[in-house]
């Protein structure tokens, strides 16, 4: 009987698996393909081998013999054909070589099976009954452990040579070696069983449970996915980066001697107003180039919220000073009203809700012609948090209601045809929104076509407590007494190769002291240091050919007297860079083109 019972445990569960197998969505892969005929063979063996053992085996006639022993051949078929998918499945995950060459490989073991199976059939097989139950002998019987033997060796060998990269995948065949100990010990102790089919069915739920399964291969795909989309996006940060680079250094340059231009007296005055328009378009440039690092950074999630302490009545005035600026000669009222209980000292990323309240006066100057724009800040006040509602309203060219939608995606411009005059980009609203998402916030858009348009802008912000305050009070104050320093007895170092970049800093600095010296790649500047010539403050572009402004800091490092504080220069911004280059051991970070407040600012903090 116990010959019965498990051919039909084998029919039982290799159907179940066959069905919960085949009822899954699964992952094409070559593995999966000889895992499919694996489960097919085993499904196919528990049936032929319960139905040999239902057969009556005595009184039969010539052809019901004849039956039975093409019924034992098909079933040893299987059983070669088990292990011929086995081994190729183990020569699959270990030789990249069959992977590629798949459909060669594939056909010579096909090949190989039909000869085996053609010399099976020629083969004797004598069936020996005992009980009710029996077991077969013979040359096929023989010859078929033969070749299972060696499959199942050559796909151990396999997997032995390929030790190192040895993972889950190659648990079928370290299972089945001791499983095959075991049924030559059991059948040493009883021939009559037949324990093959259960055993295969045995490894293929082992296999199912720990790599086969559809569902975990499925999410090793996406993971794979997931790891190539983060190559890829990788690769656009490292793009846009080097890009920024490039478009950052010419403008570096135009936006520098731009600059030095208008504040030369020699300059007629119709000329001004061209090199006022190269600056405007140099400065639009300088905003695409930004806006562009933004997005892309918001999209890799590499953008962070930086919160700190800051003075938020500072901040709306120095917007609306700003604004009023922009405002030039537009006929335009500029209304504001500020809720006076906000307390003045807040906690947030105040660069970021600077830039938002910026693009939406921004937008609302450039989209009004005339009327008014209105800047309002309310609050309400729960705890320690305030919840600041932002408003900028204006009486401009309004936005279509089925265009309200479409405001925040990126680069859409809205009626473009209608402002063609109008510079801009399309990305101011999608950086805004997507900022104010960053912080939990919220935006909402009113527009009536024609009319003028109101966006509203909600952020909670945490009110400062009186610890911080004190600290802010005591910077403010240090900043106030060092705001007239001399510097004009300092010595500057300049390191740069492109000589434009050289000179634009070089006339940036001239304002504040005449020692000034430049070096035009790293090795220069090692060579002046070593020299012993002494400098204050030590500006060092990064991206030089031959050797970096990273690898030139290191050397010059390697000296311990070497104490001048070195200030990065790099064209370089994008998210993250800063912090690199700090941990890298520069002590401060300026970003090209250089900005007159930034250059200030290292200035005071390095040579006060
Ligand atoms: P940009 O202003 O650079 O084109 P934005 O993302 O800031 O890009 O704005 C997207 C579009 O939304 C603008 O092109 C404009 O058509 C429309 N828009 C934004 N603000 C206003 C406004 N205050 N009034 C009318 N239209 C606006």
């Amino acid at each position: 009987m116990l010959g019965l019972i498990l051919p039909i445990c084998s029919i039982f569960f290799s159907l179940l698996l066959f069905i919960i197998y085949f009822s899954k969505k699964r992952v094409n892969l070559l593995e999966n393909k000889m895992y499919t005929i694996m489960i097919v063979c085993i499904l196919i063996d528990s049936i032929l081998t319960t139905l040999l053992q239902i057969f009556p085996l005595s009184g039969l006639t010539t052809f019901e013999i004849f039956l039975v022993e093409i019924c034992n051949k098909i079933d040893f078929a299987t059983v070669i054909t088990f292990d011929t998918s086995l081994f190729m499945y183990i020569m699959l995950i270990s030789y990249p070589k069959v992977k590629e060459n798949y459909k060669k490989f594939f056909n010579y073991t096909l090949t190989i099976n039909l000869i085996l199976i053609l010399i099976i059939s020629f083969f004797d097989i004598s069936i020996i009954e005992n009980n009710g139950n029996y077991s077969i002998e013979g040359s096929a019987v023989t010859f078929t452990y033969l070749v299972c033997a060696f499959y199942i060796s050559s796909a151990l060998l396999a997997s032995l040579f390929n030790m190192k990269k040895i993972d889950k995948r190659y648990i079928p065949i370290f299972i089945i070696i001791p499983m095959l100990g075991f049924v030559f010990f059991l059948f040493s102790i009883n021939p009559y069983l037949t324990i093959i089919s259960i055993i295969q069915t045995y490894v293929m739920y082992i296999m199912f449970f720990t790599i086969e399964n559809p569902d975990l291969k499925l999410i090793e795909e996406l993971n794979v996915a997931k790891d190539q989309a983060e190559k890829a996006n990788n690769a656009k940060t490292d793009f846009l980066s080097n890009m920024s680079h490039e478009i950052r250094t010419p403008l570096n340059a135009i936006v520098g001697f731009s600059n030095g231009l208008l504040e030369d007296n020699n300059i007629p005055e119709e000329s001004k107003e061209d090199i006022k328009n190269i600056i405007t378009a140099s400065d639009n440039l300088i905003e695409l180039v930004n806006g562009i690092l933004d997005i892309s950074k918001i999209e890799a999630n590499k953008l962070e919220i930086i919160n700190t302490n800051y003075n938020f009545k500072k901040l709306f005035n120095d917007l609306l000073i700003l604004t009023k600026a922009r405002l030039g000669e537009k006929p335009l009222e500029l209304k504001y009203y500020y809720d006076e209980t906000i307390p003045e000292y807040l906690y947030g990323d105040v660069s970021r809700i600077k830039q938002i309240i910026i693009n939406l006066l921004t937008n609302s100057v450039k989209y009004t012609k005339e009327g008014y724009i209105y800047f309002k800040v309310n609050a309400i006040k729960k705890e320690n948090i305030i919840r600041l509602i932002i408003s900028v309203e204006d009486t401009g060219i309004g936005i279509k209601q089925e265009n309200i939608d479409k405001l925040f995606t990126k680069f859409e411009r809205l009626g473009v045809e209608k402002n063609t005059t109008t510079e801009g980009t399309g990305l101011g609203l999608a950086i805004t929104k997507k900022l104010v998402e960053l912080m939990n916030g919220k935006i909402i858009v009113q527009s009536i076509y024609g009319k003028g348009s109101k966006f509203t802008v909600s952020i909670d912000q945490r009110i400062s407590n009186q610890q911080e305050i004190e600290n802010i009070k005591k910077e403010t104050e240090t900043k106030i007494t060092h705001e007239n320093i001399d510097i004009t007895n300092k010595k500057i170092l300049i390191v740069d190769d492109n000589n434009l970049n050289l000179k634009v800093a070089e006339r940036l600095l001239k304002k504040y002291t005449q020692n000034i010296q430049t070096a035009s790649s790293g090795q220069e500047c090692l060579d002046k240091i070593n020299n012993n010539e002494k400098f204050d403050l030590i500006l060092l572009d990064d991206m030089m050919p031959k050797m970096s402004g990273t690898i030139t800091l290191e050397k010059l490092k390697e000296n311990e007297n070497f104490k001048t504080p070195v200030v990065v220069l790099t064209a370089n911004a994008i998210s993250g860079m800063k912090e690199q280059y700090l941990s890298k051991g520069f002590d401060d970070y300026l970003s090209k083109p250089i900005e007159k407040g930034e250059l200030i600012r290292v200035i005071k903090k390095f040579l006060s």
